[in-house]
């Protein structure tokens, strides 16, 4: 299908890359624009459930998919002190079964490099995506309203019919549409790393992690750990979460010593000490913020997207799914109108997102609270409700993992045979 609606994407993140390549496979031109001199992401891991892995399956990627994901069998919730466990569940095929689409970990670089492979590949419906890198949007003009215009530091003017800022939690586009400042810091950061598996491997101490894949997480007084493997072992994502020190506090983010992380966890069971302490030279502290619920998400001609207009606590990891929704949905509605439509479409996408995504933003930051109680009766029915594995918060992994109902009639359930 052909559409000669034409649209600008602002940043070239897992949301905005979703973004391109939803809209280009319902036939429409789309160029993002990125800031960044190179497109990438950062060495970490994602984890995406299946409302997110709906949505990449129904771009007609499980090949690419299955290539790079890690199948994690259990959700384990492990107890602070003596890492005795809490609760455990599969998340295998009963989750595929259940949701048709799978739970799966991956390398954030390969997750993002298998978006920006399909918006180039020549072969695939709709139009090639169009990439400009080393454009940082610095202005909008938006004097002709039916086709704005987006500005870069060095100048150069890119129009199209409608303009999507991806641009992230700190988004230019955001602040030039007039939104309200609805950043919050969250008083916590979080450590990122990821260790080699052979060193996880080769200590009997931790050895054990390799037995069978999880996605595990580690509750305490006030602070959580969560790790699991990606590339098939390759490596151990760790995300440890504690309260921000003064110095992240005032540079965002920044690299620290293997010894801070371990020091981060006194007292807790001597098997997180062996696994953090086989960080290498490579671990980074994040300052953790989130935006408040924010329902306008459109002005004009320019919609919003992703952390853009909902930034969250990762404490659903849930974020980059979310965008995909997002995505998913605004091509269903741009996909389907002509220009006279325009307005129309984005109003019924956020209609169909933003109390939907303001609801994980909500939960992500309850999760802030509920994950961190100081051992006693709260965190010992807190402990009773994370065994019915039926979400944590107010919003249940059912009505998270089932995802925005979408009329996508391409989407098809899925059943693995169950691997790596
Ligand atoms: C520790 C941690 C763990 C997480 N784990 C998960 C998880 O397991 N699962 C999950 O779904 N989510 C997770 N998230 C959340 C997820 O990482 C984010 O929600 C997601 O990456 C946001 O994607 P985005 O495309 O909206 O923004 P971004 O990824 O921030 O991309 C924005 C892009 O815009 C570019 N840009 C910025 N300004 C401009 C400008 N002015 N002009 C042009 N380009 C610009 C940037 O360079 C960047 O490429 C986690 C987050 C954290 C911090």
């Amino acid at each position: 299908m052909s559409h000669s609606i034409e649209v600008l994407v602002v940043g070239g993140g897992l949301g905005g890359l979703t973004t391109a390549l939803s809209l280009r496979q319902r036939g429409l031109q789309v160029t993002v624009l990125e800031a960044a001199n190179e497109l990438g992401e950062v060495g970490a891991g994602i984890q995406t459930a299946p409302n997110a892995s709906r949505i990449l399956m129904g771009l007609g990627l499980l090949p690419q998919m299955e290539a790079i994901h890690t199948q994690p069998e259990d959700q384990v919730r492990r107890r602070w002190k003596d890492g005795s466990i809490v609760a455990s569940k599969p998340l295998g095929r009963e989750v595929q079964a259940d949701y048709g689409a799978p739970y799966w970990h991956y390398h954030r670089a390969d997750l993002h490099a298998l978006l920006l492979a399909a918006c180039l590949a020549p072969e695939r419906p709709g139009p090639v995506v169009e990439f400009a890198t080393g454009c940082r949007v610095t202005d909008l003009d938006q004097s002709d309203p039916a086709r704005p215009t987006a500005v870069t530091d060095a100048g150069r003017r890119f129009t199209a019919d409608v303009v999507v800022g991806a641009d992230g939690i700190r988004s230019k586009v955001r602040d030039l549409v007039g939104a309200p400042d609805t950043l919050v810091f969250s008083g916590e950061m979080a450590y990122r790393v990821l260790i080699p598996g052979k060193r996880i491997a080769d200590d009997p101490a931790t050895r054990f992690l390799l037995d069978r894949f999880h996605s595990t997480i580690w509750y305490g007084p006030d602070r959580h750990l969560v790790h699991y493997f990606i590339r098939g072992g390759q490596y151990l994502n760790v995300v440890a979460i504690v309260p921000c020190s003064p110095e992240i506090e005032q540079t965002w983010s920044g690299p620290v010593p293997v010894s801070e992380l371990v020091a981060a966890y006194p007292g807790w069971d001597d098997r997180v000490t062996a696994m953090l302490s086989k960080a290498e030279d490579n671990v980074s502290a994040w300052a953790m913020s989130y935006r408040r619920r924010d329902p306008r998400w459109v002005y004009g001609r320019v919609a919003l997207l992703g952390d853009a207009c909902h930034a969250m606590l990762p404490y659903q990891a849930q974020g980059a799914s979310q965008a995909m929704e997002d995505a998913a949905v605004l091509a269903e509605e741009l996909g389907a109108v002509t220009h006279a439509g325009i307005d129309g479409a984005l109003a019924r996408y956020v209609a169909r997102r933003a109390k939907h995504a303001g609801m994980v933003q909500d939960a992500s930051l309850e999760n802030m609270r509920f994950y961190h109680l100081p051992d006693g009766p709260e965190q010992q029915a807190r402990d009773s409700t994370l065994q019915e594995f039926n979400g944590e918060s107010d919003v249940s992994y059912d009505w998270l993992w089932r995802g925005t109902p979408l009329d996508d009639p391409d989407l098809v359930p899925f059943d693995y045979e169950f691997r790596r």
